[in-house]
């Protein structure tokens, strides 16, 4: 299969110009686009053998359930038996946007495209783009990130296409991402609403329209090794991994700093390909291998941003081992870390 790329200006588009994508859609085909998240895999969530696809795309395994992207909220009705009160709460204050809720799936909804489960994960994604996309197509846009499962989501039409490239109809090129990584999910069947994955939309914001929030124990850090089983399957591989061996540095900044520094040239010594992630506010002062600086300190949206694109980078350039630097795991830097943590199978060194 011949991979269409087709370009498409986000501030200034004609519907025109999306037929043929909605039409791969209607059809039971893929297509990737892009959200404020990161670039998604869609095909119609309601046709079971569409949804088969993408976990083939992908190399997905089948029991990690799909996100449906939604273009209008009363979809909710129709996608789930039981729409809690809290859910129109939460979607009148964040959609469209990056907060994916978890729901009592109804009849319509395969189980392909759930992984099997009763429940049903929703989205309206803040994205023009992807919003006419699911209108024109008047389907249920299942898509998770467009990349080969495993490695770093995708930011970029070119991330997606150096993955996905062959195996998949068309990919809708609108630049950039907003976010960069993914959105929070939320579960709304148990008896508080509890957090399964962190993303842009934290805690706080969540509390502040439901009150009382949880997090599912098993993304803490502190329990990384007790085997808790998470309830987002998704959640439970060893995702977002770079191709080189990431570790992790906590601790004073000054000493972290010239731990990094020793052992890049200890290893590059040795013959090791070695990449730093820095930031804005310390990157002149790692003085070898290939340092990379993620975004800043002061914005932490732009270490979102930029974490993923610096982590297939480093795959591209053959760095074969990555030290980065840690984020407090407070606000977004939850999510960051969440996303950090999973890219370096949780090696963390302390450093006094
Ligand atoms: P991705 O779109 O690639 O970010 O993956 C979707 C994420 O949503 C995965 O981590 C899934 O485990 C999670 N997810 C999707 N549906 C459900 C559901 N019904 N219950 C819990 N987690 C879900
Ligand atoms: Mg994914």
């Amino acid at each position: 299969m011949v991979t269409r790329l087709q370009f498409i200006d986000k501030n200034q588009f004609d519907i025109k110009e999306l037929k043929e994508a909605a039409d791969i859609i209607k059809d039971g085909g893929l297509v990737a686009f892009p959200t404020e998240t990161v670039y998604g895999l869609g095909a119609d969530g309601l046709k079971e053998e569409a949804a088969k696809k993408i976990y083939a795309a992908k190399g997905r395994p089948s029991d990690n359930p799909l996100i449906l992207h939604i273009a209008d909220v009363s979809a909710l009705e129709e996608l789930s038996t039981k729409v809690p009160k809290s859910a129109y709460d939460l979607a009148e204050k964040f959609w469209p946007g990056p907060l994916t809720m978890i729901l009592n799936k109804s009849g319509k909804v395969p189980y392909g495209t759930t992984g099997g489960l009763e429940t049903v994960a929703v989205r309206m994604p803040n994205d023009e783009v992807a919003l006419a996309l699911i209108k024109m197509s008047g389907a249920y846009i299942a898509a998770p990130s467009a990349n080969t499962s495993g490695r770093p989501s995708p930011t970029t039409a070119k991330h997606v296409m150096d993955d996905l490239s062959g195996k998949i109809d068309m990919v809708l090129d609108g630049g950039q991402v907003g976010i960069g990584i993914e959105s929070t999910i939320v579960d709304l069947t148990g008896e508080y609403p509890t957090i399964l994955r962190p993303g842009y939309i934290t805690k706080s914001m969540l509390e502040e329209v439901v009150g009382e929030v949880r997090l599912d124990a098993a993304i803490l850090k502190e329990n990384k090794d007790k085997n808790l089983k998470p309830k987002a399957p998704g959640m439970k591989y060893k995702h977002y991994a770079p191709k080189g061996d990431l570790t992790i540095f906590e601790g004073n900044m000054e000493h972290i700093i010239a731990k990094i520094n020793e052992l890049a040239a200890e290893n590059i010594a040795n013959g090791q390909k070695v990449g730093i992630i820095a930031t804005t506010e310390t990157s002149d002062q790692y003085k070898h291998g290939i340092v990379k600086t993620v975004g800043t300190r002061a914005d932490e949206l732009t270490v979102a941003h930029g974490l993923y694109a610096v982590l297939r980078e480093f795959d591209d350039l053959g760095v074969n081992l990555i030290y980065a630097e840690s984020f407090e795991e407070y606000e977004l830097g939850q999510a960051i870390m969440n996303r950090l943590l999973k890219a370096a199978g949780y090696d963390v060194v302390h450093i006094n």
